[in-house]
């Protein structure tokens, strides 16, 4: 369910979102992605019920800005292209975030930044106003400060909420950062809380509400997970992967992964490592093409131990594309 205060052309993505190729006719593959998925580190401070992470055996560390900049060269070469801070970590534990965004934008590049929230300061919003950041998101979780905290284990709902109204009054009447705010229920949750009433508390304080389903199935095998898989709404049906058409994933230290699923930088999920491959090498290489070929034209995601657990383009790439259908943002 995805909501916005001034319609979905207020979006600053809405030009890839509106693109040809963007969820439907993208094979043949694009010469490069719409996105381009750069961690700055795989450091968190929470240790939520759902996030991969809990799994992952991968060295801890920070995106070089060297090795940054040298990614930023290469996607201002392919107008059109954004660069979203994501991963499998907090972005703003980053200790040169607003460099990052420095670099990024000087070459302008569209930017948006997926965050926890909780280390927004003051003086960090104002710098990504100044430097014309274009979308700065925030992850929640649930409906309500409880649904959140059990998720969001090690968490704090009062600093998250009064970051996100922080950054809506400096913001002020700036065009930007667009504010996002992204949280995804559990069924049980949505039983227990209404949605609409969630979006009519945040839509005006924010500029896009969206509400997803909460996805357990890649840590379904955990302890804590398992007496609530049955809590969830993702449904259990493979589909087509899309991500392998539209975005790539750069991990802080240059692995290149074919989505963003992988936790771990499996050699199995590996399309590349930048420098020594380049993004555009790795995006029309031989791994990645395999992987569409395995998993996007056919379905054969029990071959990848990441892909054998993905079931989550299917449910919510039709509920986008049924809203699309219905002419926008309102479900
Ligand atoms: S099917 Fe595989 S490649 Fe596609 S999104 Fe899922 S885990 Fe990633």
């Amino acid at each position: 369910m995805l909501t916005y205060l001034n319609g979905p052309e207020s979006d600053p993505f809405n030009y890839i979102y509106s693109s040809k190729g963007w969820l439907s006719d993208y094979d043949p593959p694009r010469p490069f992605p719409f996105w381009v998925n750069l961690e700055p580190t795989n450091h968190c401070q929470l240790d939520c019920l759902f996030c991969s992470r809990q799994k992952s055996r991968r060295p801890k560390g920070f995106l070089d800005l060297a090795l940054a900049e040298a990614v930023f060269d290469e996607v201002a070469r392919e107008p059109g292209t954004a660069v979203r801070f994501t991963g499998w970590g907090e972005p703003l534990l980053h200790p040169g975030i607003g460099d990052l965004c420095e670099l990024a934008k000087k070459r302008s590049i569209p930017l948006k930044i997926y965050t926890n929230g909780l280390r927004l300061s003051p003086a960090l919003m104002d710098r990504l106003i100044g430097l014309g950041v274009d979308d700065l998101q925030f992850s929640m979780q649930g409906l309500n400060e409880a649904q959140y905290l059990f998720n969001r284990v090690g968490s704090d709902y009062r600093k998250l909420t009064d970051n996100i109204r922080m950054a809506s009054e400096r913001r002020g009447r700036e065009k930007k950062p667009f504010l996002s705010l992204l949280t995804s229920v559990l069924e049980r949750e949505l039983a227990e809380a209404c949605p609409r009433e969630f979006t009519d508390e945040w839509l005006g304080i924010v500029d896009k509400v969206a509400i997803d389903l909460t996805n357990l199935n890649f840590v379904s095998d955990l302890p804590r997970v398992k007496p609530l898989l049955g809590l969830q709404s993702a449904g259990l049906r493979r589909g087509l992967c899309v991500d392998v058409f539209l975005a790539l994933e750069v991990k802080y230290d240059g692995a290149i992964g074919f989505c963003g699923q992988d936790a771990d930088s499996l050699d199995e999920h590996t399309a590349g490592r930048f420098p020594a491959d380049s993004l555009k090498g790795a995006w029309l290489g031989s791994r990645m093409e395999a992987q569409r070929e395995r998993v996007g034209r056919g379905l054969g995601h029990e071959s990848s131990p990441v892909c054998r657990r993905c079931y989550h383009n299917t449910d919510k790439y039709d509920t986008f594309k049924a809203m699309a259908a219905k002419g926008g943002g309102k479900p």
